[in-house]
C-alpha cells in the first residue's frame, strides 16, 4: 500500500521549525511495509489543505494528516478534510464533556472555542487524545482512509502506536520486512551508483537508497515480501551481485562505523593504535573514543596544530617542516612515525592539511590534505585534495579517509 503524509501548520513553513513527525510515521508505515511516495506540509490554510488532501486522495490509498487541530481559527484540519471528501461535521458529546472535563481538572472553565475541537467528521472514528484535548479522527472513503492526528509530537505517536498501527496492520497484507546496510567508502556517490544501478534496477523489490554523507555511503537494501525466509533470500540474491560488484570497498555489511569495524580488527590483533591531528583537531580522536571499549585498543591523540607542537610532542624536524611544509607528505609521514613512538602504539595514523575555505597563505591549496599510516612495517601517505571546500566537510572527509586508509592496512594479513 502506498501512503502520502500532510504536515499541517503555518510554523513548519518557517526556518524555525521541522516535521519530525513525518520521519516517526514514515519508519511506522515502513514497518507495516507501507511506503510512502509523497510528504507535504501545507500551511494553515482550507483551501489549499483541502485541495493537497483532494489531489493525495487521487493517489493513494492511505493519507496522514498531522497537526491543525487546535481551537482557533487557524487550525484548518477538520474543516478542509470535511470539505475535500464534502462531507459534515457533527459536535460529539461526549468528546465535548471530555474537553470540559480537563478544564475542570484545572480549575478553569472550557473556553467556547474549544467546542471546535469536538467536531467530528460524518462517519469518521474518533481516535481518544490521552495526552490533549484534539482527537484524531479515522476516516474511510471509498476503500481509501485518511487519519488525521494532533500536531505535538508525544500525542501523535501515542496516538498512532496505540490506536492506527493495530488498525493499519488488519487491513495491510502481513509482510516481512528485512534490511541489508551495506557501507562502502574509497569512492565516490555519483561512482558508487553508476557500478551498481544496474543491478538494483532490475528490482522493484528490494527497494533500494543510496545515502552518502561526508564520504561515507551506505546502501539501504529493503525486501518485503510474505515471508520472513523469501525477503532473506531476496536480500542476499541482490546483496551478493552488490557484493561482487564493490569488493573491499564494503567495509560493513551490518551498519557498523569505521570506527567500530576498525575498533573489532586492532581487539583481533590486541593491537593499540594513537593519533596525530593537526587540521582536524581532534576530530578522528572524537571519532574512535566515541566506540564503547575503545579505550582497550585507543591510547590517545596529539593535536598539534602549530608547527612548534609538531616538533616537541611529535619530534617533527624543524628543518623538516621548514623545507616541505606542515601540509606535506614529508610532514604526515613523520608526524605518524612520531605519534606511534612516542605513544608506544601499534598503529597510528596523522593528518594534516587544510580545511580551508582560503589557503592562509601556505602552499598547499584549500582541501589539500595528506592521511599517513604508521606501522610496525612501514608507513603510508595518501594526498587527496577536495574541491569546493567548507571546512566542516573537509575535515569529515580527512577523517574518513584516514580510517578507510586505517582500515585496509589492518585488512592485510600481517602487521
Ligand atoms: P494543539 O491542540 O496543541 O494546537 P494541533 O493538532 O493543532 O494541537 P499544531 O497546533 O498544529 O497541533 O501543533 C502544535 C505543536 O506541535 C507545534 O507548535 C509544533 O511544536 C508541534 N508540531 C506540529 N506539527 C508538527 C510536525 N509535523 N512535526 C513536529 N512537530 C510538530
Amino acid at each position: 500500500m502506498d501512503s502520502e503524509i500532510i504536515a499541517v501548520g503555518s510554523e513548519m513553513l518557517t526556518p524555525e521549525r521541522v516535521d519530525t513527525n513525518s520521519l516517526f510515521l514514515t519508519a511506522q508505515l515502513n514497518d507495516l511495509g507501507i511506503e510512502v511516495t509523497a510528504k507535504h506540509v501545507i500551511g494553515d490554510d482550507r483551501e489549499r489543505l483541502a485541495t493537497a488532501v483532494r489531489r493525495a486522495l487521487a493517489n493513494v490509498r492511505l493519507i496522514i494528516i498531522s497537526g491543525g487541530l487546535g481551537p482557533t481559527e487557524d487550525d484548518v484540519t477538520r474543516d478542509a478534510v470535511a470539505m475535500a471528501i464534502d462531507r459534515r461535521q457533527n459536535l460529539h458529546p461526549e468528546i465535548l464533556s471530555g474537553i470540559e472535563q480537563r478544564f475542570r481538572a484545572m480549575n478553569r472553565v472550557m473556553p467556547e472555542i474549544n467546542r471546535r475541537q469536538a467536531m467530528v467528521i460524518e462517519g469518521a472514528h474518533v481516535l481518544a487524545n490521552e495526552r490533549g484535548t484534539a482527537p484524531g479522527q479515522w476516516i474511510e472513503q471509498d476503500g481509501r482512509f485518511i487519519i488525521i492526528l494532533p500536531g505535538p509530537p508525544h500525542e501523535l505517536k501515542h496516538m498512532f502506536e496505540r490506536q492506527c498501527m493495530p488498525r493499519l496492520s488488519r487491513i495491510v497484507p502481513s509482510l516481512a520486512i528485512r534490511t541489508l546496510i551495506l557501507r562502502i567508502s574509497g569512492m565516490s556517490e555519483s561512482e558508487l551508483d553508476q557500478t551498481i544501478a544496474p543491478i538494483y534496477k532490475r528490482y522493484e523489490n528490494p527497494a533500494t537508497t543510496v545515502l552518502a554523507h561526508n564520504g561515507d555511503m551506505q546502501v539501504h537494501l529493503r525486501a518485503r515480501c510474505p515471508s520472513a525466509m523469501e525477503a532473506e533470500a531476496l536480500l542476499a540474491e541482490v546483496g551478493s551481485q552488490i557484493d561482487a560488484a564493490l569488493g573491499d570497498r564494503i567495509y560493513s555489511r551490518n551498519g557498523d562505523p569505521l570506527e567500530v569495524v576498525i575498533g573489532h580488527k586492532l581487539k583481533q590483533r590486541h593491537a593499540t593504535l594513537a593519533v596525530a591531528e593537526s587540521a582536524t583537531g581532534g576530530g578522528l580522536a572524537d571519532r574512535i573514543s566515541l566506540v564503547p571499549g575503545s579505550s582497550e585498543y585507543f591510547l590517545g591523540g596529539f593535536v598539534t596544530y602549530s608547527r612548534r607542537l609538531k616538533t616537541e610532542l611529535l619530534g617533527v624536524p624543524e628543518d623538516l617542516l621548514r623545507e616541505f611544509g606542515p601540509v606535506s607528505r614529508e610532514t604526515a609521514e613523520a608526524m605518524a612515525i612520531g605519534a606511534r613512538r612516542r605513544a608506544g602504539a601499534t598503529y597510528s595514523i596523522a593528518i594534516t592539511g587544510n580545511a580551508g575555505p582560503t589557503t592562509d597563505g601556505s602552499e598547499s591549496p584549500a582541501g589539500a590534505f595528506y592521511v599517513a599510516i604508521a606501522s610496525p612495517r612501514d608507513t603510508q601517505v595518501v594526498h587527496r585534495v577536495w574541491p569546493a571546500p567548507d571546512r566542516v566537510r573537509v575535515r569529515a572527509f580527512a577523517a574518513q579517509m584516514a580510517l578507510d586508509l586505517l582500515n585496509r592496512r589492518l585488512s592485510q594479513a600481517s602487521f
